[in-house]
């Protein structure tokens, strides 16, 4: 059966001598593996698929759940150009979408494309950008972090904060006893995504960042090594 779909390239690997295995993220299928003969030489035609990030209009051979690229026409790059920060970025996004992205979802879909052409073309600071992606996409695959008053009390959190990852949720530091304490800079500026007020600072920005960071691998049990990196690499941070 030949299919038709958009696509964005999460990873490429090594297949046999001259093929690779590409996972793609379609807007058809969700994630899927397929298989792209030929492409290691210099002048393939093709190579430009074996770049993370490559989005492109996939036509696809199936055949039961195996999938053979046989052509591809490129719509944008969003790997080329970009600073490195900007890359660690971008891949943080590609690893959760891996990780999570399993079948067929639109909305998921257009999200991941459109964060990669902010990143590229937008104005928008990269950080804000990713903070703004992961709390949507943890959202729409269930595991959505809620503003709200704080669970036990009821009252707004006025002084210092606790979050906890079992439920997702802030509390007040003397209202719940298992949570771990974080800045009220981090509470702050994830309050202001909540309201879609994107005017946060760098600082609150890495904290929310690095709070996320910490959420997945709780709660998710997964690491996301990119997010990592660029918290290391880029602020110092372990
Ligand atoms: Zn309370």
């Amino acid at each position: 059966m030949e299919l038709k779909t958009e696509a964005v390239v999460l990873r490429a690997a090594n297949y046999k001598e001259s093929d690779m295995l590409l996972t793609l993220y379609s807007l058809n299928d969700g994630k899927i593996t397929a298989k792209i003969s030929g492409v290691k030489k210099a002048n393939a035609k093709l190579k430009f698929c074996t770049q993370p990030f490559c989005f492109a209009e996939f036509m696809l051979s199936k055949r039961g759940d195996f999938h053979t690229v046989t052509n591809a026409a490129c719509i944008d790059m969003f790997y080329q150009d970009a600073d490195i920060n900007k890359i660690y970025a971008g891949f943080t996004a590609l690893e959760i979408v891996s990780n999570l992205g399993g079948g067929e979802n639109k909305d998921r879909f257009y999200q991941l494309v459109n964060f990669l052409k902010e990143l590229k073309y937008g104005e928008v600071n990269y950080l804000t950008l990713l903070n703004s992606f992961l709390l949507n996409f943890l959202k729409s695959e269930g595991y959505g972090i809620f503003s709200a008053n704080c669970p036990v009390c009821g009252k707004k959190i006025e002084d210092r904060v606790k979050f906890d990852f079992e439920s997702a949720a802030f509390f007040c530091f003397d209202c719940n006893e298992q949570g771990t304490e974080i800045r009220r800079e981090t509470y702050l500026t994830f309050e202001k995504f909540s309201n879609n007020n994107f005017d946060v600072t760098e600082k609150g920005n890495i904290g929310l960042l690095k709070l996320l960071d910490f959420y997945i691998t709780e709660k998710l049990n997964f690491n996301i090594k990119s997010l990592s990196e660029l918290l290391k690499l880029s602020f110092g941070l372990k």
